[in-house]
């Protein structure tokens, strides 16, 4: 494997014909994707959040899709930063999880462009978070092709395997192992610098595709956010889990409600060397109330504006 330069915008080669596209600084919407060229044809892991970023990062594969067009593409998951530019490849079968194309359809692209175009306070939330994309023109490709647990590909006379994980971040998490450069795309799976986000949880499940991941013989790893790494940034991600499950479920059990112990951990944290220094750390909010619903099945999340507005308010230093 060949040395990994630094984490810049565009296409990075890894070495053994795998690549990984970089979208610094990694924060909402600014997500990775992966190409992984056989002989004659190449397999695409993800696209991006809208139609202009994903045209450039195409432009930018073009020498080596020239000979080897992308044949395969696959969504890790149904956040729209990894699947809201597939139309530009609809030449190609789209595989992803059920569970990920059934996810697909539940938030279309019209529905973050009216959110970010809302009058109000909710407008100027959601900009504060998308307010850098373009949602417009987005006819969003669903798979063509789906699976369930694992997939095993020929690309071009190569193997690769999707492995799904979910439910974890999404419904329907999705890790690209290609065996012969010992190299995986993580989809969100990986957070590196920035904190992870757990939609859906259990956090178990997240953690089990962490271990899953440092049991396997890979030393390039691709995450859906932040600079490639390798198992230490895998590991990372494993601590911060395992810390947010169990400060969680102490909270829970003195009586906290969710919403008092997300800013009581995220004060924590603040405080914490390992996870401090990670952005995005107001998603503690989303995090905790996952834990609070595999502790009680009947505890209920506020709808997706008010964890957005949560978020903001934990970042602006609520407490
Ligand atoms: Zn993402």
């Amino acid at each position: 494997m060949t040395a990994i330069d630094g984490y810049e915008l565009g296409l990075h080669e890894l070495g053994d014909g795998c690549h990984a596209y970089l979208q610094p600084d990694g924060g909402w919407g600014w997500s990775n994707a992966g190409l992984v060229v056989g002989d004659g044809v190449s397999l695409l892991v993800d696209t991006l959040f809208d139609l202009h970023l994903t045209r450039r990062m195409l432009d930018s594969m073009a020498s080596v899709t020239r000979t080897a067009p992308i044949g395969t593409l696959v969504n890790t998951h149904a956040n729209g930063d990894h699947c809201y530019g597939n139309q530009l490849v609809d030449q190609a079968e789209i595989i992803a999880t059920v569970a990920t194309a059934h996810e697909m359809t539940e938030v279309p692209p019209a529905m973050l462009a009216a959110l970010n175009g809302a009058p109000g306070e909710v407008g100027e939330l959601f900009r504060a978070f998308f307010g850098a994309f373009d949602f417009a023109d987005i006819d969003l490709k669903l798979p063509t092709r789906t699976f369930e647990k694992r997939l095993d590909l020929d690309i071009g006379g190569r193997a690769v395997e999707l492995i799904e994980v979910g439910p974890a971040h999404t419904q329907g998490d999705t890790i690209v192992i290609v065996p012969d450069a010992k190299v995986a795309y993580t989809g969100d799976i990986l957070f590196i610098g920035g904190t992870p986000i757990v939609w859906a949880g259990p956090l178990s499940n997240w953690v089990a595709a962490c271990d899953l991941m440092l049991g396997m013989d890979v030393d390039t790893v691709v995450p859906g956010h932040g600079p490639i790494t390798d198992k230490s940034g895998v590991a990372q991600v494993r601590d911060y889990l395992a810390f947010v499950e169990s400060e969680a479920t102490v909270r829970h059990d003195a009586g906290l409600d969710a919403w008092e112990a997300a800013r009581d951990i995220a004060r924590e944290i603040g405080e914490a060397p390992s996870f401090g220094a990670w952005g995005e750390f107001g998603r503690i909010a989303v995090n905790v109330e996952t834990v609070y619903r595999s502790l009680d099945p009947g505890h209920t999340t506020p709808d997706v504006v008010e964890q957005f507005r949560r978020m903001a308010r934990i970042e602006a230093g609520a407490s």
